[in-house]
């Protein structure tokens, strides 16, 4: 769950972004984005894949101006971590767009659903299906906008559209959306992920952010949204509302946190502030992977078929440091609960010593980064004897992910502690 600055008010809104988001930075991210409103027609959006300074370089071959925007950072969860994969995303007809942290759960079904009802889909993310929802709200349908003169016509407005789609959701989310019906406005709703609103000078400007340093230089009064809340955030102020349209007060607080306490946000170390980021990231971890009901365990990029895991003689685990240590304590639960025998190695040793590999054994690698150097040369150890590999990685698209038959994703978001607690975990 990586990065939001969305900002309504006088100040030239790219640069207000564009810092905020670096101010974000220490999160870690694989791409970024902005779009922008207020300034000719339409909305103006600027994307690139890796580092802020590409996205800077883009503004600079293509320069934009608004009044009103949104920009994001981030850590890809579904799909790659491209340009056409990194927010914001739009609906069909590029007036509505929308950033995303976190997961929606439900979001195949949905997708299905929208592509039935005329909906074009142009990226791999989870996310883009928020656009389109939003749209069939603000517009109706493809078919709808089709069979009544072709054109979008907003006829809902974006906070409502908003309250209909955050019901359709299930998973985790902080979602800001902007419009270009919508001058000067920024909708934000919190399901999970956190959501700052900042309130900036003599209340003619105001920020939304996904954490307290995006906001810090410019104001020290804020106030996060709880979970089920809706902000409306114009220039002239903000409103705040429940799922159901309800009016809810929130008390805005005045920060004194100095700049790097707030990038931990309030714990003395990054190690600490992880520590207890734990239970989230086992819990994005299994979303939408484990049916309460049934039992039943889903997981998505995997082509190694079931009968080949039943069949398997035995399960190599080669990793590193900290991953090395959860493959010992894996082994253990692996042994106990599937009865299959598990042999662990460290990745560095383990294609010096000659291994033992049988083809009808599964190699399994476990690295948070996916990039990991001799965990990789342990991945082509395993292949060369016919073994096939299975990777847990926090990293979607990393190296290790891309040499795999099966990858599961470890939803831990980043982590700054050297060492690491979440992917552990
Ligand atoms: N699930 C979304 C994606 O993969 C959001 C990722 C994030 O929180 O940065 O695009």
């Amino acid at each position: 769950m990586c990065g939001i600055v969305g900002y309504v008010g006088k100040k030239p809104v790219v640069p207000v972004i564009i810092d905020g988001l670096r101010r974000l930075e220490y999160r870690g991210y694989d791409s970024a984005g902005i779009a922008v409103g207020g300034v000719g027609e339409g909305l103006q959006l600027r994307r690139a894949q890796g580092k802020l300074r590409n996205l800077e370089e883009a503004i600079r071959q293509h320069p934009l101006q608004g009044n009103y925007g949104i920009g994001h950072t981030r850590w890809a969860t579904h799909g790659r971590p491209t340009e056409e994969n990194a927010h914001p995303h739009r609906d069909c007809s590029g007036r509505l767009v929308v950033v995303h942290n976190g997961i929606v759960e439900n979001y195949l079904a949905l997708k299905k659903q929208l592509i039935a009802e005329g909906h074009k889909f142009v990226t791999e993310t989870d996310t883009e299906i928020i656009a389109h929802l939003l749209e069939n709200h603000v517009y109706g349908t493809p078919k709808h906008i089709a069979a009544h003169g072709g054109e979008a016509r907003a006829k809902v407005k974006l906070e409502d559209a908003l309250r209909a789609t955050v019901k359709q959701l299930t998973g985790v989310f902080a979602l800001v959306t902007i419009s270009a019906d919508e001058p000067d406005t920024i909708v934000a709703a919190r399901s999970g992920p956190p959501v700052v609103i900042g309130i900036g000078k003599d209340n003619s400007e105001f920020f939304v952010a996904s954490d307290v340093p995006a906001v810090l230089p410019h104001t020290r009064d804020l106030f996060f949204l709880h979970d089920g809340d809706i902000a409306i955030v114009t220039s002239s102020g903000v409103r705040v509302t429940d799922f159901d349209g309800q009016a809810i007060e929130r008390t805005v607080q005045h920060i004194t946190w100095d700049p790097i306490m707030a990038e931990k946000g309030g714990y003395k170390h990054f190690m600490l502030k992880e520590i207890y980021e734990q239970p989230r990231a086992v819990r994005d971890t299994l979303l939408g992977r484990v049916s309460q009901e049934t039992g039943k365990v889903f997981l998505g990029e995997m082509n190694i078929a079931d009968d080949e895991f039943r069949q398997m003689s035995k399960l190599n685990i080669a990793a590193c440091g900290t991953s090395w240590h959860a493959g010992l304590a894996g082994k253990f639960m692996i042994e106990r609960l599937a009865r299959v025998p598990v042999e662990v190695d460290y990745a560095s040793e383990w294609r010096y010593r000659d291994p033992i590999i049988v083809p009808d054994s599964i190699t399994l690698l476990i690295t948070q980064s996916g990039e990991t150097a001799d965990t990789i040369a342990a991945q082509r150890e395993a292949k060369a004897h016919g073994s096939k590999t299975l990777a847990i990685c926090n990293v979607v698209g990393a190296a290790i992910t891309r040499e795999a038959e099966g990858t599961i994703y470890t939803h831990a978001g980043p982590e700054i502690g050297v060492a690491s607690t979440k992917a552990f975990t």
